[in-house]
């Protein structure tokens, strides 16, 4: 599909690479990319990495390997490359330069001599006389003479942009039309003292030449629009840009106590949700409800069917609530979606890692692949699998004091002896056989099967709850089950 102004979709995904990955971050990437998916757009990924002393290139290998594990690829940008190459900006700092001179050569950018100092207390005075304390266009019109003379006093100049003084106004994709007047828009800083460019610069010329048609950000950009869409203008006339894309911003993300989640909470890292065992999936559905939804009564749906609904018209403007309960509950959905195969494969990793009580080489595939359709139902992040299963691979099974209080009451020792004894006897080549064993142990001693296997449980699992018993009883295998029965009546003689 074409853009409003007639040409292809062109959106871009432009991070900083500082610190790590975020939930904000995916979900701009996101719905950027769902735009271009839906589009048959074309998805740019830029680094903007033209703060040498915040950016690392770790950050920046992070945000690579983020947006491949969640599947979110790119069609121009890092790696892959481009026509508008290269597509990080500290390789582009030759462009910024050239388009810095040519605005302050076309009279839209100027250079300014104030200090901080000077700054400051015309803002400090402007406000006690209750005016507008914006920049207040101080060196706009500097002669030659005055130029000279702040050189010769050892200043040394930024460029600052020239605002129209007449108000902006914009039809902001999520938001409706907007309008900012001059006084809240001043005159903007847009190359340092030392000659470099800023964000101010660097982010819409790099939109211009890369032909953005549609810039989807987080709220907080919002006051810097209406100064682009100012330079926009210029970059037009100076024949730098061919138009001004449309802008739409995405409602604010609130986490605890309803504050604006910040990069720095750890419930807003990215990571977090990876090692817990989100799949990317899972993740993606429930960040895209951040500001948007599916249909009024669905909430779990594939990213296909996401990109085949989504429309940036759509995006709530008010703010979204994150809501970890929710995004587990989302993500247990689609891993009951996999297939079993695929999600047996998933939880590997974290079966195989090494664990405080068990090595790699206690894991038992086999076992694993038997006692996997019974977990799948049971799981809401891949990492649950190892407190469900682990009785399979330690050599004694967990020392969960309160699960042994809550199981072994009076009588439980008789109990289990006799469970033994029907186990010992039973037909190991099925779960019912087996409980039909506790069930007649239980019967003996007046016991419903609910009562009667707690114990059983406890004794071979470690654990009041966990996957159904007897198939556990099946895979852990009659030998490892009936020892662990004689370990526990040990543990209740002792
Ligand atoms: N590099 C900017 C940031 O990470 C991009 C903002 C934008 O989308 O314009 O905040
Ligand atoms: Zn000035």
């Amino acid at each position: 599909m074409a853009s409003a102004s007639g040409s292809p979709v062109r959106v871009r995904f432009c991070p900083s690479p500082t610190g790590n990955p975020h939930v904000g971050l995916v979900r701009t990437a996101l719905f950027n990319w769902a735009f271009a998916r839906h589009n048959q757009g074309t998805m740019v990924f830029r680094i903007e990495d033209t703060d040498a002393a915040r950016d690392s290139e770790e950050s920046y290998n992070q945000l690579l390997d983020s947006l491949r594990w969640l599947g979110l690829d790119w069609d121009e940008g890092p790696e892959v490359g481009g026509p508008h190459a290269p597509y990080r900006q500290s390789q582009r700092m030759d462009i910024y330069r050239d388009v810095a001179e040519k605005l302050l050569t076309g009279g839209y950018a100027y250079h300014c001599y104030c200090t901080t100092e000077e700054l400051d207390e015309r803002r400090d005075a402007a406000r006690a006389a209750g005016k507008p304390s914006g920049y207040d266009g101080h060196c706009r019109e500097l002669s030659a003479e005055q130029k000279a003379a702040y050189e010769a006093e050892g200043r040394t100049a930024i460029v600052r942009f020239r605002m129209p003084d007449e108000p902006i106004t914009f039809t902001d994709l999520v938001r409706g039309e907007l309008t900012f007047t001059p006084d809240n828009v001043p005159d903007y800083g847009i190359v340092r003292a030392n000659g470099a460019p800023l964000y101010t610069l660097v982010n819409p010329v790099d939109d211009a030449l890369m032909e953005i048609t549609h810039v989807l950000r987080g709220e907080d950009l919002l006051s810097s629009t209406p100064r682009q869409i100012a330079l926009y203008k210029a970059l037009i006339e100076l024949g730098v840009a061919k138009g001004t894309p449309a802008f739409g911003h995405l409602p604010y993300v609130m986490g605890e106590g309803n504050k604006k989640l910040s990069k720095r909470d750890p419930q807003a890292s990215l990571n977090i949700y990876r090692e817990r065992g989100f799949l990317p999936e899972g993740l993606l559905n429930y960040l895209s409800l951040l500001g948007w939804s599916f249909s009024a009564d669905q909430d779990v749906f594939s990213i296909s069917d996401m990109i085949a609904k989504f429309d940036v018209a759509d995006v709530n403007a008010n703010p979204a609530r994150f809501d970890l309960k929710k995004a587990e509950s989302i993500n247990g959905d689609h891993i009951r979606l996999l297939d079993v195969k695929a999600f047996t494969a998933a939880c590997e990793p974290w079966l195989t890692a090494p664990h405080a009580n068990w090595a790699p080489e206690d894991f038992d595939r086999a076992a694993w692949e038997a006692i996997a359709p019974h977990a799948q139902t049971r799981v809401t992040v891949l990492s649950d699998i190892t407190a469900n299963v682990d009785f399979l691979f330690l050599k004694e099974p967990v020392e969960d004091e309160a699960s042994w209080a809550k199981a072994m009451k009076e009588g439980s020792d008789a109990l289990l002896r006799t469970a033994r004894e029907k186990l010992e006897s039973a037909d190991w080549s099925s779960p019912e056989s087996l409980k039909e064993a506790v069930l007649a142990a239980g019967e003996a001693h007046g016991l419903k099967l609910g009562k009667a296997q707690a114990p059983v449980r406890v004794a071979v699992t470690g654990r009041t709850v966990g996957l159904p018993l007897f198939e556990s009883l099946e895979i852990l295998g009659k030998e490892k089950t009936l020892a662990r029965i004689d370990a526990a009546l040990a543990k209740l003689a002792a």
